[in-house]
Parts: C-alpha cells; structure tokens; sequence
C-alpha cells in the first residue's frame, strides 16, 4: 500500500474510525483531489503584522485585569503560522501548556494534531489560540467576565491573522465568541458569520478535544465539521 495512504488510514483509525464507507470517502476524497494529501506545511516569511502579533502578545503578558493574573505561570498566547487561512480558538491553557507557554501541546493537543492532520494540514497551516490566554486554576472553564476581559486582545489578535475562518472547539469558546446560550451540541457544526475587531470571518464549532478524549464516540461528530472546514479551505 502506498505509504501516505497508508499513514492517512492509520490517522483514520486513531481518530475513531473502525471502518470505511467506501462511498463517503470517495467523496471526500473528491473535494481533495488537488492535494492528495501530504500534509502542507509553509512558514510565510516575516511581515509586519508578525512584529504587531509579538507586541500584542507583550502586552497580554502583562495584563492583569482579571484574577488568573494571580495563579498563571506565563502567558499562553498563539502558535502556528501568524497569516492562517484557518484560525483555532480553543477553551484555555491546561497545566502543559500553562508550563510551556504554547496552546494544545498536552493530551488534547496531540489528538488536535491528529484531527489537523487528517484533513492535510499541521500546525504550520493554522494559527491557534484560546478564549483565554492564562490558566485557570484546576483547569476550571474560563469564567465568562474572564473571556470578557481577554476578548479585546482576541479581537486584535484575529485582526492581524486575518484568517477567513475559525473553528471554534468546545462549548466555552463557542460561548465566548458566539455568544449564544446553547450547548455544543446543538451549536456545532453550523457556518456562522462573526465580526471580531474589525474582521469578518466564518465561524464553525466542533467538539473539544479533550472531550473526544473522554468520548471517542463522538469523534465521527468532529470529524464530520472537519471535513466541512477541509471543503471550505478548498472551494
Ligand atoms: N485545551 C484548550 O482549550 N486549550 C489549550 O491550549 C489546551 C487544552
């Protein structure tokens, strides 16, 4: 078998996958003709807007409008390629990433390397963040006048990423940039149009990383608002 098909099924299967609609993934495999699928990876070079993205993430570091100023141990900020097409907004920093100053690099992170891989991207395609940027003790959900307090740099942050969208993952971010009461279930999956800062982007939700941890049951769910992201990066 050819190997980087053989390395996507295997991606497959550690996603959830225990079997193949062969009809389903035709096609999907037909919105992903022109790729055929090694994973992309490119480092634009430097902009001006990088230089913004490091100034923004200096004053995030010290802010201290909201309480998790007293318990964080240091900012965690954005990772990834500082002009994404795509843009991730997850929940909050847990304990790895509070420790290493990077979004997603523990358990959920792994699993979301996963899911970017399995529709052809790593995480040199997408630029990656979080409603907030410090850890809440215990890894609680970010309270919401704490999502209120970070959303300015948020704003700013997509203004100079200036992606044409965003994948929203779990509840709470769909919360914080949404703003809509319902639960993940019934707001996942659906295309929704959002200003932040200035910029207009396309929003889908999907499901939380560490929830698929918890519930790999649910991965078809996720993979389902992957496939539509994969087709909206193509069209
Ligand atoms: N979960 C999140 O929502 N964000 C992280 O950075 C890590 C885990």
């Amino acid at each position: 078998m050819d190997e980087a098909l053989r390395n996507e099924l295997l991606l497959l299967r550690e996603f959830g996958f225990t079997y193949l609609d062969v009809g389903e993934q035709r096609a999907a495999s037909g919105e992903r003709e022109a790729d055929s699928l090694p994973a992309t990876s490119h480092q634009p070079p430097a902009t001006a807007g990088d230089s913004l993205l490091a100034d923004l993430e200096r004053l995030a570091s010290v802010c201290e409008k909201c309480r998790l100023a007293k318990t964080r141990t240091q900012v965690v900020y954005g990772v990834g390629n500082p002009n994404a097409d795509l843009m991730f907004v997850g929940e909050a920093p847990g304990r790895d990433e509070d420790l290493q100053g990077k979004p997603f690099v523990g358990r959920a992170g792994q699993l979301l390397d996963k899911m970017l891989a399995a529709i052809g991207l790593t995480e040199a395609d997408v630029h990656i963040t979080n409603i907030v940027y410090w850890r809440p003790p215990g890894n609680r959900v970010p309270t919401p006048q704490e999502a209120q307090v970070c959303r300015p740099f948020i704003e700013r942050q997509v203004e100079l990423v200036a992606p044409d969208f965003v994948l929203l993952l779990g509840g709470a971010a769909a919360k914080g940039i949404l703003d809509v009461a319902d639960g993940i279930m019934r707001v996942r999956g659906k295309w929704r149009e959002v200003t932040l800062g200035e910029r207009t982007v396309r929003t889908i939700a999907t499901l939380h990383p560490a929830y698929l941890l918890r519930t790999p049951g649910a991965k078809r769910l996720a993979w389902r608002d992957l496939l539509a992201v994969r087709a909206a990066l193509d069209a």
